[in-house]
């Protein structure tokens, strides 16, 4: 999609693209600063995409595209190009890091070979008249490129010395780069690209060991009355804690994800459909136990409930028939009356 998305900036479509981006920015009063005219090039180059429908679903609510939410949705919807921007700019960091050790390395050695031609000189001299005055002349003159050459080695420590701090910064740069590719920036959950890398890891050690594993897909009940009712905010808020709750919950190696809009998955390795449903079980319990409360009036907010579906892997599953059969399970638990859980039927 996104390669798709990429060719389609760049082709002869791309002026047009453009010229539509700011007429609408225009058309619906939305001032054409940097984010907001990426966040519009994208939705007309997707119109039913998930930006453009959270764009629209906002429009018909009346909420104004202040510049926090654009980042916001920036962040959410447009993460790949954002922290390909960072992960350049540290690149190019490393890279004159790298040039500038190879150069501290470079003047050690010219300075080590000037040292040597000047002792074999000094040995020719010596060979030619080894008398005292002579003598004399080639210690001063030895003295003085002794301690040349060490005033130069100084100088190089220190420059391979803050060359090395400063790639080992770079490098816990990348990290945090790195590590902020495969988070959701709202619950600080694994995001679902995240989540694709490790389902299909994990699949792929079932395969090698002949282990099991097991996938759950928890869905907030009703979540969109409760944006009507107690707005888009509150709702970000709830989503929060309910990703707190499975945080908790299910630790490592367990892989928790926001899977997408009000929706999570956890990925358990090495385990079974019985071993999997207290843990579901316990969640549902701690989610729907709390009584939440609004942060900024204190109102209460009712009882939050999810329903979830729980599959397995069989042998020569894919990762999509497993999804496919833990989704079918919680279409299964909301068609039962919510705030429950279904494990797929064995057939
Ligand atoms: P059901 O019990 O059948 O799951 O009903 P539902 O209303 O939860 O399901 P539906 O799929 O109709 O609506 C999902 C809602 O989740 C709509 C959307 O506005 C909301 N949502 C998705 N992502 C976010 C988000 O990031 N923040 C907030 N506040 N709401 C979100
Ligand atoms: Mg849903
Ligand atoms: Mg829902």
């Amino acid at each position: 999609m996104a390669e798709e998305m990429d060719a389609k900036f760049r082709s002869p479509e791309a002026y047009e693209l453009a010229r539509l981006a700011l007429e609408q920015l225009e058309s619906q009063r939305v001032w054409p600063t940097p984010v907001n005219y990426e966040l519009w090039s994208h939705i007309i180059a997707e119109p039913s995409g998930p930006l453009a429908l959270e764009l629209e679903r906002l429009r018909l609510a009346g909420e104004p595209v202040t510049d926090d939410l654009a980042e916001r949705l920036a962040s959410i919807y447009l993460p790949k190009g954002r922290l390909s921007e960072q992960i350049r700019d540290t690149g190019q960091a490393l890279s004159r890091e790298l040039a500038s050790a190879e150069q501290a390395i470079r003047t050690a050695q010219e300075s080590s070979e000037s040292f040597s031609t000047r002792l074999e000189e000094t040995s020719r001299t010596l060979e030619s008249d080894p008398s005292g005055p002579a003598l004399q002349g080639v210690v001063a003159d030895l003295t003085d490129a002794t301690k040349q050459m060490q005033a130069q080695n100084a100088s190089v420590e220190r420059a391979l010395a803050a060359s090395t701090s400063e790639v080992a910064m770079l490098r816990e740069q990348l990290e945090e780069i790195r590590k902020e590719a495969a988070t959701d920036p709202l619950t600080r959950l694994a995001n679902r690209r995240a989540f694709d890398e490790a389902i299909e890891r994990i699949r792929t050690e079932a395969i090698e060991t002949g282990d099991f594993f097991c996938l759950v897909l928890l869905d907030i009940d009703h979540f969109k009355k409760f944006n009507d009712t107690w707005g888009h905010q509150t709702g970000d808020q709830v989503l929060r804690y309910v990703a707190g709750v499975i945080r908790k919950r299910a630790t490592p190696p367990r892989f928790a994800a926001r899977f997408g809009g009000e929706e999570f998955a956890i990925i358990l390795p090495r385990e079974n459909l019985f071993e999997t449903t207290p843990l579901v079980e316990r969640i549902l319990r701690d989610v729907s136990a709390a009584n939440i409360r609004r942060r900024s009036t204190n109102d209460n907010l009712g009882v939050i409930t999810l329903s979830a579906g729980i599959a397995g892997y069989r042998a020569g599953d894919t990762v999509h028939g497993l999804i496919e059969r833990a989704d079918a399970s919680l279409y299964m638990a909301k068609r039962r009356g919510r705030n429950r859980f279904v494990v797929e039927s064995e057939d």
